[in-house]
């Protein structure tokens, strides 16, 4: 009997353990389930606090602004330019959207002569260094002593919508407007230039190439640094997607080569980017039309002169700083 007893004991007991180890599987496997449901790929959509940290750890993988552009454009690519695309950086942004001056009467008669000064490197060149690397340097030392001249000589830094919006609606501009321009994104641009324009209460505009910086490339700026710059009043424009000749290409090509790195400016600064600048200053009509077509405002070109006016603002002249210039050839192109 006793025998009996503790069989039937361990029996029941046996089945206990059965029923328990069973139930706790099931609701195991639900609670496994529950937890993924985020990492089917609803990014964005599921608030942090909700989820589990093994899922966000693998939904917060970035998503590239860039697929947007894929070159599948009809002839009006412009609804695809939607800043609203890219998925929110984290930490809070200051918005900031332009708006295009609209044209009154006078618009198509204004003639403003303002210089829109073309700067390339803002360090001393390396040792051996090429003589087109030397002639696009110019040294931090040059660089504060110009900037101390625009001061002192009642120069005040515009910017390209401060030229457009004087030129469409006749908004006032100071008595000598001259605009910073710096091209390709250097990484002395932001250690040597930076801190000068800051010094002297100026600014500038500064375009880059949204693919050299994706890269990491070490010579350019980060999107950090870009960053902190537009959020102290620098303007980040377009400077193409890679750099090419844009020339004779084809419409998916320039919408490539256009829409990406205005995409990419926005998601990283913030701000949403109107101007451009010509790789090395070609261009051709399929250009400017495709530029057009996504809210490029103007454009500037290395065509040397400082006539600006409306109906030439995709075709904007800029004046060279060439390196190794002294104070006096700087006053001689500002004036
Ligand atoms: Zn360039």
């Amino acid at each position: 009997m006793v025998v009996h007893r503790r069989i039937l004991w361990a029996g029941c007991l046996l089945a206990v353990v059965l029923i328990l180890w069973q139930g706790y599987q099931v609701a195991d496997g639900m609670a496994t389930a529950t937890a993924r449901l985020p990492q089917a790929g609803d990014i964005g959509l599921i608030p942090a606090e909700t989820a589990t940290p093994r899922p966000i750890a693998t939904a917060t993988a970035p998503a590239p602004v860039l697929p947007v552009t894929t070159p599948t454009a009809t002839l009006a690519p412009t609804p695809m330019v939607s800043p609203t695309l890219a998925p929110a950086p984290a930490p809070p942004l200051q918005p900031l959207a332009l708006e295009r001056p609209a044209p009154d009467l006078d618009a198509h008669r204004r003639v403003l002569s303002a210089p829109i000064l073309m700067y390339h490197y803002i360090s001393v060149p390396p040792a051996g260094a090429d003589k087109y690397r030397v002639d696009l340097s110019v040294s931090p030392d040059m660089f504060d002593q110009q900037l101390a001249y625009l001061a002192e000589n009642g120069f005040a830094t515009v910017s390209l919508h401060d030229l457009l919006a004087h030129l469409s609606a006749g908004a006032p501009l100071p008595p000598r407007p001259v605009v910073l321009t710096f091209d390709d994104g250097y990484r002395d641009n932001y250690e040597n230039a930076f801190p000068l324009l800051r010094k002297y209460g100026f600014t500038g505009t500064f375009f880059v190439v949204s693919d050299f910086i994706n890269a990491g490339r070490p010579e350019y700026m980060t999107w950090e640094m870009l960053r902190e710059m537009a959020e102290a009043g620098m303007s980040i424009e377009s400077h193409s997607r890679t750099h090419p000749d844009l020339r004779g290409r084809s419409f998916q090509f320039l919408v490539w080569e256009i829409l990406g790195p205005i995409e990419a400016i926005t998601h990283h600064t913030g701000r949403r980017p109107h101007f451009f600048c010509y790789p090395a200053g070609k261009y051709d009509r399929d250009v400017i039309a495709v530029l057009a077509s996504v809210e490029t405002w103007a454009a500037v070109t290395t065509n040397p002169g400082r006539r600006q006016t409306l109906d030439t603002a995709m075709t904007w002249p800029r004046v060279r700083v060439h390196g190794g210039g002294s104070l006096r050839d700087f006053a001689r192109l500002v004036h």
